[in-house]
């Protein structure tokens, strides 16, 4: 679970708390904005938009062309997971679905909006990619080759879970052409993981760590979440102090969010959860000693959930925050063509029954205006805690710190920003918060509207 690929989580996304510039408790609710105008604007009636669209021939300056593809297996459903992920099905209902992505992305490549565009960034999220046979993988990658040459792509992204791992299978994974392997630690310790209902243990991570370095692959991610259920100033510094000694080229520290539909939200309303919950307070200064820790080892701040070494180039991210057209397939997937957003269906009959007759599976879309689409670059764009003012001058003729005067100045006024002539920084206070800080930058027609 690689959250910093906002738009094409399985659903439903968490709800995000209404515009505040300090959310105290965390208890149960969420903040995380991943995408923009809020999916509750989303609907039918727009699919036609989503249609023509995709009828459409490209424009010569269309922006880079990416693919999701959702993998929607998991071997256990954690105690936080809000995603659309399935841990009852067998072999061949996994092979079935394996085919019906396949044909879906086949269909993808028959549409004008698709000709003449080579891919430039895949990522295979979910779930967990890894949990699929090395051999359906195989099938998959070879299809989708088949259907869009990959001689353009910059990047493949692939999630891992770590007890789904052997060394053939990452050797296969290897060869198949992933740059990427986004490993899902999320912590070193085994009580935490346990009690979390984390499918794998820590024996698992330290058997798969030196295979990944091996193999060398090109880039590797590794995922934390702070202020998972049991944790403490210990167990967090424990788990920092062993990520740094595996020497990824990027750490993912999300904060545990916890919207209404998890198994530990539910358990907290319900007055069953015995284990208390950190407050976000509590969450950011862990957050903060991880990015301080990260720092001294060499690495620097690329979002407000990545620290990377070196360049450290996230390319699937930078594309989507900055208005890239993304195919986006699998059960729940959502994606971005030509200024329309759209969702698949997130029921799996439905799902492989329109795939099975040739349809796309789409669910509901939105089209886009200009200012929606200035507003969703410039709050992404945020998550780096830097915007450049000049960007938007020239993609949108806007100004973006007059635009947003009111807003900037308040961030300014409450420590969270430091406005400069030409864009702003956001303070270490405002990015380890931003997304509480994002809807006060939404058009008034959104801003009271529900996020999911
Ligand atoms: S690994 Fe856990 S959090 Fe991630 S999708 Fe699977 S069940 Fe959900």
């Amino acid at each position: 679970m690689e959250q910093e690929t906002p738009p094409t989580e399985g659903a439903p996304q968490p709800e995000p708390a209404t515009s505040q510039l300090e959310m105290a408790a965390t208890e149960v609710g969420s903040v995380f904005v991943s995408n923009y105008p809020p999916y509750s604007q989303w609907s039918e009636a727009d699919l036609e938009r989503f249609d023509a669209a995709l009828q459409a021939t490209p424009a010569a300056d269309a922006p880079p062309l990416g693919m999701y593809l959702h993998i929607p297996f998991c071997r256990k459903r954690c105690r936080f997971c809000y995603f659309r992920v399935y841990t009852d099905k067998n072999a061949d209902e996994v092979q079935t679905y394996c085919d019906a992505l396949a044909r879906e992305v086949e269909a993808y490549a028959q549409l004008p909006f698709t000709q003449g565009r080579p891919l430039r960034f895949i990522y295979f999220g979910g779930g967990t990619p890894s949990y699929i046979a090395a051999k359906h993988l195989a099938e998959l990658v070879h299809r989708i080759r088949d259907a869009f040459p990959w001689t353009d792509v910059e990047e493949v992204t692939f999630e891992c879970e770590p007890g789904t791992l052997t060394r053939p299978k990452l050797e296969n994974i290897r060869e198949l052409g992933i740059t990427r392997l986004s490993l899902g630690v999320e912590h070193f310790n085994d009580h935490i993981l346990q009690l979390n209902g984390r499918a794998h243990i820590s024996t698992e991570i330290d058997r798969v760590i030196p295979w990944v370095q091996e193999i060398d692959f090109a880039q590797f991610n590794l995922d934390l979440i702070s202020g998972m259920i049991g944790e403490t100033w210990e167990t967090w510094r424990d788990t920092v102090e062993k990520t740094i000694d595996t020497d990824p080229d990027s750490v993912t520290i999300y904060q545990l969010e916890l919207p209404y539909n998890t198994g530990i939200s539910k358990e907290f309303m319900e007055g069953t959860l015995d284990v208390p919950l950190a407050d976000w307070q509590q969450k950011r200064e862990w957050q903060l000693f991880a990015i301080e820790r990260l720092e001294e080892a060499g690495y620097h701040v690329s979002s407000a959930y990545t620290m990377v070494k070196g360049e450290g180039s996230f390319r699937y991210r930078d594309s989507l925050w900055h208005g890239a057209d993304m195919l986006g397939t699998g059960v729940s997937s959502f994606g971005h063509v030509g200024g329309v957003h759209v969702q698949n269906t997130a029921n799996w009959v439905e799902y492989l029954g329109a795939v099975g007759e040739g349809r796309l599976p789409v669910q509901r879309a939105l089209q886009t205006t200009e200012t929606d689409r200035l507003i969703r670059e410039f709050i992404l764009q945020m998550k780096t805690g830097k915007i450049q003012a000049a960007y938007f001058d020239k993609k949108f003729d806007t100004n973006v710190m007059e635009r947003f005067a009111a807003p900037l100045k308040a961030l300014e006024s409450a420590g969270m920003a430091t406005l400069r002539g030409d864009g702003f920084d956001l303070t270490m206070q405002g990015l380890l918060q931003v997304d509480s800080l994002l809807p006060g930058f939404y058009d008034e027609r959104h801003r009271n509207a529900r996020y999911t």
